[in-house]
């Protein structure tokens, strides 16, 4: 048997590093390519970010926003998905949102990934799937899970301590890659405050009534299944509360605290006119109880390890062998869309919101989301 030299056996490991080099680098290359979304009827334009914010040109976290205008006038309703990317039930409501729906009255803004950077990696050392697919009746559609922070490769270093520009808060230094401690934003400031000044443009230029920003927990979180107010919002999300317990779609409310900056509740509430509301479902496959984390987890949210962990009443949830499906956790979304707008128009007159074609909460569960997905124009 031959034996390979020294500098023999350095050729091939450098040879071998280069190969996993390469493929790892098309790999993590490979989640800036934007998963294709459907623009669907009630679509009357698409923009960007950077057409509020000039100081959004060119940059990575520029990102869709979906224009909708309602037949007949009334309020605006701005909706955000993907502020934190892996909680992706956020992200395909809005996607279901901007494939399905038509505006009666008023018009709806969506923006389906805020945080378009955090779309671009995962979260290191988690083992993460970079993607997961969906089933239609037209083939299989893709979408990638993303990170709750903004890219390293977009804003680096993390300081020691961020601090939140407008309060004077501080906060650990990686919360300053987040977009949810970064609103109202700064648009001379760090890549991902000039993100967050740039959606309050866009909040302020279509001069939004309602502001949902859609988000998800892990079980053993106690924020979940609930709905987080700023004050001025805190009457439309009692009321939204209750239709969705008499629906027996368990969800509580939260006020948003005062002394918490940051957080699109609190600061687009004080910064803004517009009734700022969050809400929370719930996604195993973020929580640290979880067992295998692959794209069955990341779709069909079942874990032995939360079913255990639930009969222990370790959690925030019920947690049956059913698990969290990412269809139940979008149709809670679209129910509670549908009613946090019920309350509005209840209590605004002539600044009406009326979406036609928002799926149906029942339907969603009992269909999927397949269903609802239309074909990649
Ligand atoms: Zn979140």
């Amino acid at each position: 048997m031959s034996r390979l030299s020294a500098s023999g056996r350095a050729w091939v490991f450098l040879a071998l590093g280069l190969t996993a080099a390469i493929v790892a680098g098309l790999e993590f290359r490979a989640m800036h390519e934007p998963e294709p979304i459907t623009a669907g009827p009630g679509v009357a334009r698409m923009r960007a970010l950077s057409d509020y914010a000039a100081w959004m040109k060119g940059s990575p976290g520029d990102t869709p926003v979906y224009v909708f205008e309602g037949r007949e006038p009334g309020g605006t309703m701005l909706l955000l998905g993907g502020t934190h990317p892996q909680e992706i039930s956020g992200l395909m409501a809005a996607v279901l949102a901007i494939e399905n729906v038509t505006v009666a009255k008023g018009r709806l803004i969506v923006i389906p990934q805020a945080n378009r950077s955090g779309f671009t990696h995962t979260e290191p050392l988690e083992g993460f799937p970079h993607t997961f697919e969906i089933d239609t009746p037209q083939g299989r559609r893709w979408f990638r899970l993303g990170m709750r922070l903004a890219n390293p490769i977009h804003q680096w270093p993390d300081p020691d301590l961020h601090v939140h520009a407008a309060s004077g808060e501080v906060m650990v230094g990686l919360e300053s890659r987040n977009l949810n401690r970064n609103h109202p934003g700064q648009a001379e400031g760090r890549f991902t405050a000039r993100v967050a000044a740039a959606i309050l443009a866009v909040l302020k230029a279509e001069g939004a009534d309602l502001t949902l920003d859609l988000h998800e927990a892990y079980p053993e979180y106690p924020i979940i299944n609930m709905i987080v107010a700023h004050e001025r919002a805190f009457e439309i999300a009692t009321l939204a509360t209750m239709s969705l317990q008499a629906r027996k779609i368990p969800m509580d409310l939260m006020a948003s605290p005062k002394n918490l900056h940051g957080l699109s509740h609190r600061e687009f509430g004080d910064h803004s006119s517009t009734f700022a509301l969050l809400s929370e479902t719930a996604n195993p496959g973020m929580g640290r109880f979880r067992g295998r984390t692959d794209e069955a987890l990341v779709v069909e949210g079942q874990d032995a390890n939360y079913v255990r962990a639930s009969g222990l009443k370790r959690l925030f949830v019920p947690f049956s062998e059913k698990g969290h499906p990412l269809a139940d956790r979008v149709a809670r979304n679209m129910a509670t869309i549908e009613e946090l707008l019920a309350a509005h128009n209840e209590a605004n007159t002539g600044r009406e919101i009326v979406l036609e074609g928002l799926p149906d909460y029942d339907a969603v569960r009992l269909k999927g989301l397949g269903h609802f997905l239309k074909p990649i124009l």
